[in-house]
């Protein structure tokens, strides 16, 4: 299964699927934006390698153009993929942040009024460090985007009542007007 995932070349394309997550349909295989990025760069360094060899013979020239080829159509892919139209992620009704013990992670869970959009993550988990935290601010998603401050919140009080030898809540919900 990996394997028949690494070998796809995804030949037809990669469509969004709930969690902000891009599915080929041939291998199933599921990645996040991330994941089409390296895609990307797969190509572009498997092209790099063949513009690399020196002895140019006309085997040589063809695969660099098909790998040329192939950074294109991955590029495009990537770039179809950014814009989905924002416009149709909807707002959450409701987030909820959980500090997990035994993971020392926060679970935060996306409510949406019904129907959940196709876009849109419902449930994330975050290490309970501010990096992690942090570092979901750059998330394609707005909602994860928006799950992320509302974990910072969440890390930060609960670090201030740990400080003062209080209890800190082990989860809290963020309703609309909170947003
Ligand atoms: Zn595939």
């Amino acid at each position: 299964m990996e394997n028949a995932a690494e070998n796809c070349l995804h030949l037809k394309g990669l469509r969004v699927v709930p969690g902000s997550r891009f599915q080929c349909p041939v291998c199933n295989v599921c990645l996040d934006l991330e994941g089409v990025e390296r895609w990307v760069r797969a190509a572009e360094k498997s092209r790099d390698g063949a513009y690399s060899i020196v002895e140019g013979d006309e085997f040589v020239q063809i695969m660099r153009d098909e790998w040329q080829r192939e950074v294109y159509r991955r590029r495009k892919v990537l770039y179809e993929l950014r814009n989905v139209p924002r416009a149709a992620i909807a707002r959450p009704e409701m987030i909820l942040i959980s500090y997990d013990v035994a993971q020392e992670a926060y679970e935060c869970r996306i409510f949406y009024k019904e129907p959940r959009p196709v876009w849109g993550a419902d449930r994330i988990s975050v290490e309970a460090a501010l990096d992690a935290i942090l570092a979901l601010r750059w998330h394609p998603d707005p909602n994860v985007r928006l799950a992320s401050n509302k974990a910072e919140e969440f890390h930060t009080l609960r670090l201030r009542l740990v400080e003062q030898n209080a209890l800190p809540p082990p989860r809290r919900v963020f309703y609309q007007n909170e947003f």
